[in-house]
């Protein structure tokens, strides 16, 4: 069972992002501990969600008594428009938007549009994509690609009506998430990729149909370990199959080919499709892994997130952020202030949890670290 949930309001603790007193200006090139750069940032613009997705959100946690954020606490377009362009300043170089889901936040175009203005260091523009459940995607794509939306991650869990329907518990038929990807296409918010969570024991038989239908279409599929997020989801380990397992079952009826990773940092693992002479053959299209609890993937991890109220998480996994809503609004920081409040946080950066978690005992499904902040909250 989930455990009872603390309201989000109430953990208290993300510290009040500081100034420190020697300033950290924007170079294009700002490492950690580890010497990974920042050069991605998560925003999640709402906590909110119309799914109830067992391993995310389950019903029984995020019901209508949830504490979720008041509109006041959220910030505002104008607010995360600032914080990306100080991110950019400092290197990154890929937004994506996130939630809860994205699309529920009102107006949203409106934010891309600020957000398709910025420019790196350099010049050029960010590569700026959303994840979505897709539910909205039929009415919003196309409005979303004239506000300056590259590409769209579309999270779809199986093809089985009722398989699908059970796992976001809200009833939501598939054929509706198609046809928001259908309308994502012909939008060109391309190339468009699709996230599986593959759970052991509840869908691992629509891997092989999901592989199938989009083998050849120039949809990427990628196939998600279900991960031990947050502290409501009830995580077990024996939930869990393997990526390595995935990418077996594809291969014994699709001959699989390892790709390189396109840029560094890259969470998944691609696999090509082999054609007739055994090499990839780029007209079947790939497929992705992401093993983040078999293979740990923390030493390239470039990733920052900036939560619905302001807050920067340094993992996914971090029990505590760093309140970056103070400086924008009561203490009214500069940008040059923020940015070195920012810097500093980032140099100040050990995380590493899936790497730590890995060298627990194989059947130990604990896992280091304080109690968890939710996915819904800081975005996937
Ligand atoms: N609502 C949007 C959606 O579902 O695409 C965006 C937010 S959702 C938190 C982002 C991604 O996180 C989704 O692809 C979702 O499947 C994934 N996710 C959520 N909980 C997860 C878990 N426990 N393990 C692995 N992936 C998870
Ligand atoms: Fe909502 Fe996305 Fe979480 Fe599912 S995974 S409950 S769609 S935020
Ligand atoms: Fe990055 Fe944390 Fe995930 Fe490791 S566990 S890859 S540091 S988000």
């Amino acid at each position: 069972m989930p455990q009872a949930v603390i309201p989000i309001a109430d953990l208290g603790r993300a510290r009040r992002a500081a100034v420190p007193t020697q300033a950290v200006p924007t170079s294009g090139l700002l490492l950690d501990q580890l010497g990974r750069p920042l050069t991605d940032l998560r925003i999640s613009v709402t906590d909110r969600c119309n799914f109830r997705c067992s391993y995310c959100m389950p019903k029984e946690v995020f019901d209508k008594d949830y504490p979720y954020l008041p509109h006041s606490s959220l910030l505002s377009f104008e607010e995360i428009t600032r914080l990306a362009r100080i991110f950019a300043a400092h290197g990154v170089h890929k937004i994506r938007l996130t939630g809860g889901e994205p699309l529920l936040r009102k107006n949203i175009e409106l934010l891309i549009e600020q957000l398709a203005q910025l420019r790196t260091p350099d010049g050029k523009s960010l590569d700026l994509t959303l994840t979505t459940n897709g539910s909205l995607l039929a009415r919003k794509a196309q409005a979303l690609k004239d506000a300056g939306l590259q590409r769209v991650t579309v999270s779809l869990d199986g093809l089985d009506d009722t398989v699908f329907r059970s796992m976001n518990d809200v009833d939501f038929p598939v054929a509706q998430v198609l046809a928001g990807m259908d309308a994502a296409h012909a939008a060109g918010l391309g190339p468009i990729k699709v996230n599986m969570v593959v759970k052991r024991g509840t869908n691992e038989n629509e891997i092989l149909p999901m592989a199938r239908r989009f083998r050849g279409t120039g949809i990427v599929l990628r196939f998600i370990e279900y991960m031990d997020v947050g502290a409501t989801n009830g995580w077990r380990m024996d939930e869990v199959l393997p990526s390595a397992e995935v990418v077996r079952r594809i291969a014994k009826e699709f001959p699989l080919v390892p790709l390189e990773a396109t840029a560094p940092g890259e969470t998944a693992q691609r696999w090509g499709y082999a054609g007739a002479d055994g090499g990839h053959d780029p007209a079947l299209g790939e497929v992705g892994v992401i093993s983040s609890v078999t293979q740990a993937f923390c030493h390239d991890c470039t990733r920052a997130r900036l939560s619905t109220e302001g807050k920067l998480y340094l993992c996914l996994f971090a029990s505590g952020g760093h309140d970056l809503r103070p400086l924008l609004r009561e203490e009214q920081a500069s940008d040059e202030d923020i940015a070195s409040a920012i810097g500093h946080i980032w140099q100040g950066r050990a995380d590493r949890y899936s790497e730590l978690r890995s060298q627990l005992a194989p059947d130990d499904s604990g896992a280091p670290g304080a109690r968890r902040v939710e996915m819904s909250y800081i975005g996937g």
